[in-house]
C-alpha cells in the first residue's frame, strides 16, 4: 500500500510560493509511481499572514502545523513590512514557529556539484567533492539566554547577552550529530571555545560523553577560529560539524559560500516531535512574481524531508540526482552565471520533475543481472 503522508505547506512572501509549487510538483511524481503520496494542507505565515490576519502566525496556521508530519516553508520578509513594529514583522512567524514546535536542531548541508564547482567563491581544486552538513543548536544559547538589554549605569549604556547551556540541551543536539554521521562518513568535528568560555567546556565534556556510546565514529574537536579558517583552507575535511547556536548561524553561512549560489541550499529544522524543511534563501523581493526565482532550495528541501521525517531514502535520493543532472545538462536560472538564456522557475521544476521520475523509477527497479547496487551518483 502507498503510504500517505500529511505535509503543511508555509509558502509564505516574495518567491516563497513560486518555489513551493515547484517543489510540491516534485513531490507528486512520486504518487503516479507507486511510491509516498502526500496529504498537503496550505497556511500563512510571515507578511501573507499579517496581510490577512494582522498576525505573523496565525492559529490556525499553528493548527495545520500540529496537524501535520512535516512542514515545508518558503520564506518570510519583504521591505513592504519593514516599517512594521518588531513583533509584527513577517521573521517573527518563523522565529515563533521554530519556536512552538520545539525545533532544537538546525541541519544545513552544503555539497559542491562537481557541474557547479567554478561557481565556489574558492578555486575548484580546494572546494572540489566539499560534502558536509552542519549540525547548529537551534533553541537555546546567547540568542535566548537572560539577562539580556541595553542597561544605563552612570551615564553610560551597556549591552548584554548571555550564554547559557545546560546539559540535556547538549546532549539531545550531540546524539542528532552522531546519529547523522552513521549515516554518512562517521566523522563528527564539534565546535566550541573552550580555551575561553565555560559553557564550551561543559559543551565539550557532554559531547565527549555522548561520543562515547557511538564508538564507531570519530570525533574531533575544534575551536571555532580554526574551524572557520579550515572551512576554507580544506572544506573535504569535514562531514558532520556539530556545533551551537551562534557558531553554527556564522558557520553555516560561510560553508553556504562554499557551493557558490545561494537559490540551491536546503536546510531543516527538527524536534522531538516536528519538522521543518525550507530553503537557507529568504523571500528575493527583487525577483519576486517573475518567474526568476531558482526553486531548487526548496526541492531539495524536500528531498531532505523525504530523508529525514519518512525515511524514503529511495524517494530523497532520486530527486538530490536528478537535480545534479540537470545541472549537469547545463540548465541554469538567472542567478547563476554563464548561461545567455536562462530557464525559468517552472521550467525548471518541470524538468527536475521528470528527471525525479526517471530516476525514482531506476532506483525501485529490481536490480538486473550486472548492475551495480547502491547509490548512483
Ligand atoms: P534573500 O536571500 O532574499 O536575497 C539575497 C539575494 O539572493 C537577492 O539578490 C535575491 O534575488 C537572491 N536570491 C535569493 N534566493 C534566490 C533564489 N532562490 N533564486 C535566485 N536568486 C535568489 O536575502 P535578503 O535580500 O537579505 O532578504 C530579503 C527578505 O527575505 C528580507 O525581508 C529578509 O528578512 C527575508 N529573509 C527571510 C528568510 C527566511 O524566510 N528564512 C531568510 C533570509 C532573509
Amino acid at each position: 500500500m502507498q503510504a500517505l503522508y500529511r505535509v503543511a505547506l508555509l509558502p509564505g512572501d516574495g518567491i516563497g510560493p513560486e518555489v513551493i509549487a515547484e517543489a510540491v510538483k516534485v513531490l507528486k511524481v512520486f504518487e503516479q509511481l507507486n511510491g509516498p503520496m502526500f496529504r498537503f494542507q496550505t497556511g500563512l505565515i510571515g507578511g501573507a499572514a499579517l496581510d490577512a490576519t494582522a498576525e505573523p502566525l496565525p492559529a490556525e496556521t499553528i493548527a495545520i502545523c500540529n496537524n501535520a508530519q512535516a512542514i515545508l516553508l518558503g520564506a518570510v520578509g519583504g521591505p513592504q513590512w519593514d516599517t512594521k513594529r518588531p513583533e509584527l514583522r513577517p521573521e517573527q512567524g518563523l522565529l515563533q514557529i521554530r519556536q512552538r514546535l520545539g525545533l532544537y536542531v538546525n541541519l544545513r548541508p552544503a555539497r559542491v556539484l562537481d557541474s557547479l564547482v567554478n561557481l565556489s567563491a574558492l578555486k575548484p581544486e580546494l572546494v572540489r567533492g566539499t560534502d558536509l552538513v552542519i549540525v547548529r543548536e537551534l533553541s537555546g544559547g546567547i540568542y535566548f539566554g537572560n539577562p539580556r538589554g541595553i542597561f544605563s549605569k552612570n551615564g553610560e549604556r551597556t549591552g548584554i547577552n548571555t550564554e547559557i547551556y545546560r546539559e540535556h540541551e547538549v546532549e539531545r543536539v550531540a546524539h542528532r550529530a552522531f546519529q547523522l554521521a552513521r549515516l554518512r562518513r562517521k566523522k563528527v568535528t564539534s565546535v566550541d571555545k573552550a580555551n575561553v568560555l565555560e559553557t564550551s567546556r561543559l559543551w565539550r565534556e557532554v559531547v565527549t560523553r555522548i561520543g562515547k556510546s557511538y564508538p564507531d565514529v570519530e570525533l574531533e574537536h575544534l575551536y571555532v577560529d580554526n574551524c572557520a579558517m579550515q572551512l576554507i583552507d580544506r572544506p573535504t575535511r569535514f562531514d558532520v560539524v556539530l556545533t551551537n547556536n551562534m557558531f553554527g548561524d556564522i558557520l553555516s553561512d560561510e560553508a553556504a559560500m562554499l557551493t557558490g549560489s545561494i537559490g540551491l541550499l536546503p536546510s531543516a529544522s527538527l524536534g522531538e516531535h516536528q519538522a521543518l524543511y525550507e530553503p537557507v534563501h529568504g523571500s528575493a523581493p527583487d525577483i519576486a512574481g517573475r518567474n526568476r526565482a531558482n526553486p531548487i532550495a526548496a526541492i531539495a528541501s524536500a528531498a531532505l524531508m523525504l530523508r529525514y521525517t519518512f525515511r524514503s531514502e529511495t524517494a530523497a535520493q532520486a530527486i538530490e540526482t536528478a537535480i545534479e543532472r540537470v545541472l549537469k545538462r547545463g540548465v541554469r536560472t538567472a542567478e547563476i552565471p554563464g548561461r545567455k538564456r536562462p530557464v525559468s522557475t517552472s521550467r525548471m521544476g518541470d524538468l527536475i520533475a521528470e528527471q525525479t521520475r526517471k530516476e525514482y523509477q531506476a532506483l525501485s527497479a529490481p536490480p538486473s543481472r550486472g548492475r551495480a547496487k547502491g547509490r548512483r551518483r
